[in-house]
This record gives structure tokens, sequence and C-alpha cells, in this order.
């Protein structure tokens, strides 16, 4: 029997919610396949963990779940904590202190699912956006001179390594590679930034010699988010900085039909570390308690989390069970449905179980 150990995090909103629905689909894969075990630790982290205690996590946390395969991550954010406070207090330190440079976001419509786009549909939109996790926009150098003052300056400085873009550059190219359509876009802004954009296109085209069977062009992030809509066929692989990966992901997330169904997986590609799989939506308060949370995301990432840890069949198995069940129309009302949190996760759970998968 393979045994992993997997630190389960479910933190804010509706991350327990979507967590635990997450844990219920895994036991039941875990049942059904009978050749590989999960043993998970919960961790009761987030913001009412730092009404307590102070902190959003306790001080030895990253030593805490260094010694686990994976973490499976909720999402963080409550009304009365500033987002900054929850966001550097939990999952960012987590994404640096373990180094998971590769954020690899996965979109496809799921069938059943009715996108925005007219003339879209499942097999029209099938996209990974890697999103450089490490440095970039979100390296958090910058600082405020005469706080409060009308002279006040604030500076906000994305920090680029030659190390950083290259290392992401060729994840990018190889999940391109490994991909059917061998097809990369990689997006900057070089045109108006003239540094550290200029050197992505510049670590682009030097990477690029090492895939020459990859297909790839450069756009600028203004002209990708018209592509993404009007041309959502000819994109396959896109790979982009921390800031413009983050916006157009949630782009992304909305043409495939709802934040809700949009996983993440935080990778550490060297696995030196736990890599960490989350859902891509916050806490979301404004349905937390209502039990109607939709938990695909959180299946999904669940996924992931199993082909990292080298259990594809298990995913594969995992995924089909999702399609299943969206494609009979069972769907949370994000998707326009009337299903529940509950009623999907039961119904996944079952498809699981059944046979002809
Ligand atoms: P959000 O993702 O929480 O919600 C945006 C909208 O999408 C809301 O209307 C919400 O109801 C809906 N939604 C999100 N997930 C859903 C799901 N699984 N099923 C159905 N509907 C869903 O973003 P927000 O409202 O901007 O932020 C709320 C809090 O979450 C903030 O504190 C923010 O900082 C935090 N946040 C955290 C993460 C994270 O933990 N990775 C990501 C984004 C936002
Ligand atoms: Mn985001």
């Amino acid at each position: 029997m393979r045994e992993y150990a997997i630190a389960a995090i479910p933190a804010d909103g509706i991350g327990p919610e979507v967590i635990a629905a997450g844990l219920q689909a895994l036991e039941a894969l875990q049942r059904r396949m009978g050749s590989f075990r999960l043993h998970v630790e919960e961790f009761p982290w987030g913001s009412d963990f730092y009404k307590r205690t102070g902190a959003m996590m306790p001080a030895d946390g990253l030593e805490t779940l260094k010694k686990f395969d994976a973490i499976y991550f909720g999402a963080v954010g409550a009304p009365d904590v500033p987002d900054h406070v929850t966001l550097w207090g939990l999952r960012l330190p987590i994404c640096q202190g373990f180094d998971q440079y590769a954020n690899v976001r996965p979109t496809k419509i799921l069938p059943g699912v009715t996108p925005p786009l007219r003339d879209c549909g499942p097999g029209d939109l099938d996209w990974v956006i890697v999103r450089e996790n490490s440095e970039g926009e979100y390296a958090g150098h910058g600082g405020r001179a005469h706080r409060g003052l009308p002279e006040e300056v604030a500076t906000e400085v994305a920090i680029f390594t030659r190390v950083g873009v290259t290392r992401i550059m060729r994840y990018a190219f190889r999940l391109a590679q490994a991909r059917p359509r061998k097809l990369l876009t990689v997006v900057t802004k070089s045109n108006a930034q003239r540094f550290g954009m200029v050197m992505w296109d510049e670590i682009a085209e030097q990477v690029s010699k090492e895939f020459p069977d990859v297909t790839w062009d450069k756009m600028l992030v203004d002209a990708m988010t018209m592509r993404m809509v009007l041309k959502p066929q000819s994109l396959d692989t896109i790979v982009a900085t921390n800031l413009h990966a983050d916006i157009l992901s949630d782009l992304a997330a909305a043409l495939a039909g709802s934040l809700g169904v949009a996983p993440t997986g935080n990778v550490d590609p060297e696995r030196r570390f736990p890599s960490m799989f989350e859902p891509i939506h916050g806490s979301a308060f404004d349905i937390t308690g209502k039990g109607i949370a939709n938990p695909v995301a959180t299946f999904w990432t669940g996924a992931q989390m199993l082909e990292h840890l080298g259990e594809p069949e298990a995913a594969a198995r995992l995924m089909a069970a999702v399609e299943r069940v969206t494609a009979s129309g069972l769907l949370t009302p994000d998707l326009g449905g009337t299903a529940t949190t509950k009623q999907v996760t039961e119904a996944v759970c079952d498809a699981i179980h059944s046979a002809n998968i």
C-alpha cells in the first residue's frame, strides 16, 4: 500500500466546507481503489486562530508542514481581519517558504456547464495557466514615505531574477511539451515595462531553444485578455508573471463557467518541500454557512494533488466522477443550478464507486 501524509488547512469562510467535501471524495476514492492511503492531519490555522493568538499559524508552522507529502488548503480571508494579514500570515509564507515557484492553473469547460461565451463549448477552452509564484510583483518589496501626508509616495517593486524567470519558463515549456498540442503563449508587458519584462522575453527565446518541438508565441497582457475571450481555441499552455497570471486566471475561471470550479497547485517542481493544492477562490463570506459552496474546484485540486503524488489513475477517476456529475446537471448556484455542496459531494462519491468509470 502506498501511503502519503497530507496536511489539511481548511482556514476561513467556505474553506472548511469545501475541504470537508474534498476529503470525503478522497476517502471514497481510497476505499474504491485500495491501492493507496492518505493520512490526513487537519490544522486549525487561519483567521479565528489569528484572533485567538495574534498569528495566522504557529511560529513553527512551516517546520510542522515540512514533514508532509502535500498540503490541501481551503481559503483565507475574514471580514474583520485585513486581507494583507491573512494572505501574508498563512498562504504566502507557505508558498514562499517552500519555494513553490510554479502555480499551475488548469481551466476547461466541464461537461454540463454553460459558459458565458457564445459559440464556446467543451473542447474550445482547455488551458493551463502557469503563474510565476515566487517573485515578480508580489515579491513584497516597496515602501511608503511621508505616510498620510499630501506628498506621500508609495512604491511596489516587482523583482525578477534570471534564475526565477528561467526556472518558470522551463517548467512552462516542459508542461506545454507534455500536452497534446505542444503550444505555449508567453505573456508579458514588455512594450511599457522595459526591464523585467524585456528580460522575460529574452529568457523565453533562450529556453525555447531547448524545446524545438514546442510552438510558442508572445503576447502583451492587455491583448491577451482579448484573445482569451475572442479566440479561446488558439491557446493551450500560458505562462505569465505573478500579477498578470493572477488576473488572467480569474478571467479564465469566469470563461469556464465559475470561480467555483477553478483549481490550482502551488508546486515545488524539484520536490524539496511539500507542494500545496487549493481552489483558486477565496473564503467567499457572502455564501459562507449556506451550504451552497461549489466543491468542484476543491475536488479538481485534489486530483492535481494525487497526480503530483504519483497516483494518476486515482486522479483520473476523481475527475471522471466530477465530470459525470456536472454532465448530469447537478450544479451549485454559481453554475446556475440549485444543488447544495452536500448533494454534489455525495453524487461524486457515488460516481467514484460505480464500476464503469
Ligand atoms: P472570493 O473568491 O471569495 O469570492 C468571489 C465571488 O465568487 C463571490 O461572490 C463568491 O460567492 C463566489 N465564489 C467563490 N468561490 C465559490 C465557490 N466555491 N462556490 C460558489 N461561489 C463561489 O473572492 P472575494 O470575495 O474577492 O474575497 C473574499 C475573501 O477571500 C477576501 O478576504 C480575499 O482576500 C480572500 N481571498 C483568498 C484567496 C485564497 O485564500 N487563495 C483567494 C482570493 C480571495
Ligand atoms: Mn487571485
